[in-house]
C-alpha cells in the first residue's frame, strides 16, 4: 500500500493542462507532463483496497465500471509512490498492450469506481498510467520483443484499430505470423483517423506501430478486404482470421434539407483535419471552418472533437446541439458508485470554446427540425425547437416539443455527430458471418463467428465503444485464436 494515511493527507490534484488560448494556436496535446512529486502524492492516496473496484471491469447499465482490462492499479500506484517506475511499468504491461493510448484518452472507468470516490475525489489513476508508460519510452525501457520461435501458423487481422493491434501483438508474441490488413493509408484505426491530435498525438500511435513492425508484424495498408483482396483469398492463405473492422457506419440525419452543401459527417471532417496535419493529400474538397458559423449536431465526444477542431481552424462561431438536458453536477440516485459517474464535466473542447468566446458552446435539449439552404443550395440556417424529457404511461423516456421555443440559427457549416449505426456490412457479408443488430454475431469471451476459423473482436462485435474495450477484446480474442490453433494457450 502507498501511504496508509495518504488519502486523508493529500487532495486529488487534477491533470495539469496547457492554457486553453495558448493551445488553440497549435494541434499539440492539450495536457502537460505531470510533475513526478504530484504523481507520487496521488499514488500515496491509494488505499490498496481489499476489493479494488478500480481493477475489475464489469458492465453496469451498459457502461464500464472499473478497468475492463484488469489493470493491476493498486500495485502500480504503490510502486509509483515508492519511485519504482520500472517495476510499475512491468506490472502495467502485464495487462495493457498500449497504456500510452488509454493513459491519454480513456474516460477512466477505474476512477469512477475508485473507493476513495465514496468520500471524495478518486485517485488520479489515468495520469499515473500515462506517466509510467511515457517514462518507459523516455528511458528506453520499451524495446522490440522479437519472438525467438515461430509456430508456423498464420493469422490475418482485418482492421488496425486498437482491437486489431492488441490481437496482433498478443498473437505475434505467441509465435504466430501475423498480417494486419488496413484500408487506410496509415494503421491505427480511430486512434489515427478519428481521435484528434490534441488528444492523442499521432507520433505516439506511429511509435507503437513501428515497434509492432520491428517485432515482426506485417502491415498491409491501402488494402480493403472484400475489394482489393477477397475473403476467399484470405481463407486460403491463413489459418485464422480476426475481423476488427470497427463500427464506423455513421448515423445520418433524416431531415428536410440534409442535402445542403456545407453539411458533413463528423468523421469526414475529423479525418481530413488529421490528414492535413500529417501532410497527406485528401481527394475531396477540404472542409475548412475558418471564418464560418459552425454548428455541431450531437452532444457526444465526437461532437466535442469537432468543436476543438473547428476552434483551431479559427471558426467565426461554434455551437453544439445536444438532445439531452444538461447533466447534474453530482451523481443522481440512479447513478451510484461504482458506476461511471454521469455528471456535468468541462471537456477540453468546452474549456477552449469558453476561453475563446466567453461561453460554453453547448445547447441542451435541442431538436433540429429542418436545414435551410440558399438558392444555390448552400447551407444558410438551422431551425430548431426545445425539447422536454418526460416519461410515457409505461415509464419509457420520451421527448416532447415545447411550443413557442422555435429558433433559427445562421450556419455555414454543420457537422453531423449523432453516433454510429454499427459495423460496415459489406466486408462482413463477404465473409458470410452472421450479423445481428449491425454487429458481428460472436459471443464476448469466445469471439468465434459462424464461419470456421473466422473470429471477430472490438467495435465490429460490440458496437462503437471505447479503446480500452477494444484492447480487452483484442487480447482476449487472441487467446481464443491461440487455443484453437495450438490446442492450448500461453496467452493471458
Ligand atoms: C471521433 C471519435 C473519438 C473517440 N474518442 C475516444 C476516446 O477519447 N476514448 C476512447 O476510449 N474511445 C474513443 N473513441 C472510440 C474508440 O476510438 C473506438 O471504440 C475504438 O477505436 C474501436 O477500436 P476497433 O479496433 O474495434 O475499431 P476502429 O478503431 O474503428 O478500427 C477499425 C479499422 O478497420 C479498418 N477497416 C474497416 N473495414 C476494413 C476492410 N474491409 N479492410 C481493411 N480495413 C478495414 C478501418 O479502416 C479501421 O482502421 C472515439 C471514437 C470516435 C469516432
Ligand atoms: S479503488 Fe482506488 S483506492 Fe482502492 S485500490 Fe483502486 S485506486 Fe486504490
Amino acid at each position: 500500500m502507498g501511504k496508509p494515511t495518504g488519502f486523508l493527507e493529500y487532495p486529488r490534484e487534477e491533470t495539469i493542462e496547457r492554457k486553453p488560448l495558448q493551445r488553440l494556436k497549435d494541434w499539440k496535446e492539450y495536457t502537460k507532463k505531470q510533475p513526478e512529486d504530484m504523481l507520487k502524492r496521488q499514488g500515496a492516496r491509494c488505499m490498496d483496497c481489499g476489493t479494488p473496484f478500480c481493477h475489475i471491469g464489469i458492465e453496469i447499465n451498459g457502461a464500464a465500471a472499473g478497468c475492463p482490462i484488469g489493470n493491476l492499479i493498486p500495485e502500480w500506484n504503490d510502486l509509483v509512490y515508492r519511485g519504482k517506475w520500472k517495476e510499475a511499468l512491468d506490472r502495467l504491461l502485464k495487462t495493457n498492450n498500449f497504456p500510452e493510448f488509454t493513459g491519454r484518452v480513456c474516460p477512466a472507468p477505474c476512477e469512477g469506481s475508485c473507493t476513495v470516490e465514496l468520500a471524495g475525489p478518486a485517485v488520479t489513476i489515468k495520469n499515473i498510467e500515462k506517466a509510467i508508460i511515457d517514462k518507459g519510452f523516455e528511458n528506453g525501457w520499451i524495446q522490440p520483443r522479437i519472438p525467438n520461435k515461430r509456430t508456423g501458423k498464420k493469422v490475418a487481422i482485418v482492421g488496425s484499430g486498437p482491437a486489431g493491434l492488441a490481437a496482433a501483438d498478443q498473437l505475434n508474441q505467441a509465435g504466430h505470423s501475423v498480417t494486419v490488413y488496413e484500408r487506410a493509408d496509415k494503421a491505427g484505426g480511430l486512434l489515427t483517423y478519428g481521435i484528434p491530435n490534441m488528444k492523442l498525438d499521432k507520433d505516439v500511435v506511429e511509435r507503437r506501430i513501428k515497434l509492432l513492425r520491428q517485432e515482426g508484424i506485417d502491415f498491409i495498408l491501402n488494402t480493403e478486404v472484400g475489394k482489393d483482396i477477397t475473403s476467399e483469398e484470405l481463407k486460403n492463405q491463413f489459418d485464422s482470421i480476426i475481423l476488427c473492422t470497427g463500427a464506423q457506419k455513421q448515423r445520418d440525419l433524416t431531415l428536410p434539407g440534409r442535402e445542403a452543401e456545407g453539411v458533413h459527417f463528423a468523421m469526414n471532417y475529423l479525418t481530413q483535419a488529421t490528414k492535413r496535419l500529417l501532410n497527406i493529400e485528401v481527394s475531396e474538397p477540404f472542409i475548412d471552418a475558418e471564418g464560418k458559423n459552425v454548428i455541431v449536431i450531437g452532444g457526444g465526444d465526437t461532437g466535442a472533437d469537432c468543436v476543438a477542431t473547428a476552434l483551431r481552424q479559427k471558426c467565426k462561431s461554434i455551437v453544439q446541439f445536444g438532445k439531452h438536458p444538461k447533466l447534474p453536477d453530482v451523481r443522481s440516485d440512479a447513478n451510484m458508485w461504482p458506476e461511471q459517474p454521469n455528471i456535468f464535466t468541462m471537456d477540453y473542447a468546452y474549456e477552449e470554446a469558453t476561453a475563446q468566446y466567453g461561453h460554453d458552446p453547448r445547447e441542451y435539449s435541442v431538436q433540429t427540425k429542418k436545414i435551410v439552404s440558399d438558392h444555390n443550395g448552400r447551407l444558410k440556417e438551422l431551425h430548431t425547437i426545445q425539447m422536454k424529457r418526460t416519461s410515457d404511461d409505461a415509464g419509457n423516456m420520451v421527448f416532447e416539443e415545447i411550443p413557442g421555443s422555435e429558433k433559427v440559427w445562421p450556419a455555414d457549416l454543420v457537422f453531423v455527430a449523432i453516433g454510429f449505426e454499427g459495423a460496415e456490412l459489406p466486408v462482413l457479408k463477404e465473409f458470410g458471418v452472421e450479423i445481428n443488430n449491425n454487429k458481428v454475431n460472436a459471443k464476448h469471451g469466445d469471439y468465434r463467428t459462424n464461419v470456421d476459423g473466422v473470429f471477430a473482436a472490438g467495435d465490429s462485435r460490440r458496437g462503437q465503444s471505447l479503446i480500452v474495450w477494444a484492447i480487452q477484446e483484442g487480447r482476449d480474442c487472441a487467446r481464443q485464436v491461440d487455443l484453437s490453433l495450438m490446442g492450448s494457450t500461453v496467452l493471458p
